[in-house]
């Protein structure tokens, strides 16, 4: 199939399917400017992810002190929604994606106007104390920094300040992941972009859709679901699913 026929094919499971999921990793907030993992200019080419532990993380005052540092320099913070969130948020708009789960934790879909975001990994725009579990705005905790506390404590407890994400050796938390299972469950279209979709337990919510309906990936390299894989479009997601909005729109158009 051609890119044409292969949009407007995937836009007509879009409009007939009873519910569709949309599933995103880090490679639809390349083009934002934050690099993902595991793709050609991922960050596992640059550090060792063995330092991203939360064992490391909570006994090395050291490691969290030059994790606050890299978090003042973060592209996560200033980046802005992509033509791919945005397009994603479209669909929403257009009554036929109402749910996104994401591996991301940088905010984007809901910064796009996606309303019902699952972040399986949390967030970094909120902090939480791995002591008393408070929460608060990640400004906050960055402006302490910026004010010379290398390592700003819990302000309720004194306990160690984390982003509010999950790091490698830290379980997911049940609710969040338990819910983004639930809608899995309900749904008959996944629309799976930019992840390798390697990543466990967030990778089975894109498979379990696929063993009920369908499954459509949108990455620029392989993936380890491509084998049950509806339709597999190699593309950049900020160029393909503006295309795919835009087709839904012209289908329901048609409808009325
Ligand atoms: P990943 O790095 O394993 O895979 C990203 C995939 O996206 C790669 O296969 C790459 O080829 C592809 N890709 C990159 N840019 C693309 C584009 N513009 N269009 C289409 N495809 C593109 O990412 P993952 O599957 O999300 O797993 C990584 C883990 O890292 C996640 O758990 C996530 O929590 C975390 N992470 C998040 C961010 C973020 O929030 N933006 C960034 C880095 C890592
Ligand atoms: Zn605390």
């Amino acid at each position: 199939m051609g890119v044409d026929e292969t949009v407007h094919q995937i836009a007509a499971w879009v409009v007939e399917a009873e519910r569709t999921l949309v599933f995103t990793g880090a490679g639809i907030s390349t083009e934002s400017g934050i690099p993902d993992f595991r793709g050609p200019n991922g960050l596992w080419k640059k550090v060792d992810p063995k330092l991203f532990t939360i064992q490391n993380y909570v006994a090395d005052p050291e490691i969290r002190k030059r994790s606050w540092r890299a978090r003042l320099d973060s592209e996560m913070f200033d980046a802005e929604p992509n033509t791919g969130h945005v397009a994603i948020a479209r669909l929403e708009a257009l009554g036929v994606a109402p749910i996104v789960v994401t591996q991301n934790i940088d905010g984007l879909h809901q910064a796009a106007g996606s309303t019902d975001v699952i972040e399986v990994h949390g967030s970094v725009r909120e902090f939480v104390c791995l002591d008393c579990a408070a929460r608060g705005p990640i400004e906050d905790a960055l402006e302490r920094v910026r004010g010379g506390e290398a390592d700003p404590a819990c302000p309720d407890c004194g306990g160690i300040l984390k982003t509010a994400t999950i790091s490698f050796g830290q379980n997911l938390e049940t609710d969040v992941i338990e819910r983004a299972f639930a809608e899995a469950e309900k749904s008959d279209l996944c629309i799976a972009a930019g992840s390798s979709l390697s990543v466990t337990p967030a990778a089975h919510i894109p498979r379990i859709v696929g063993e009920r309906g369908r499954l459509v990936i949108v990455n620029a390299e392989p993936t380890d679901l491509d084998f049950m894989a509806a339709a597999l479009v190699s593309a950049q997601t900020g160029t393909f699913l503006p295309a795919l909005a835009d087709a839904v729109e012209a289908l329901l158009a048609e409808r009325v």
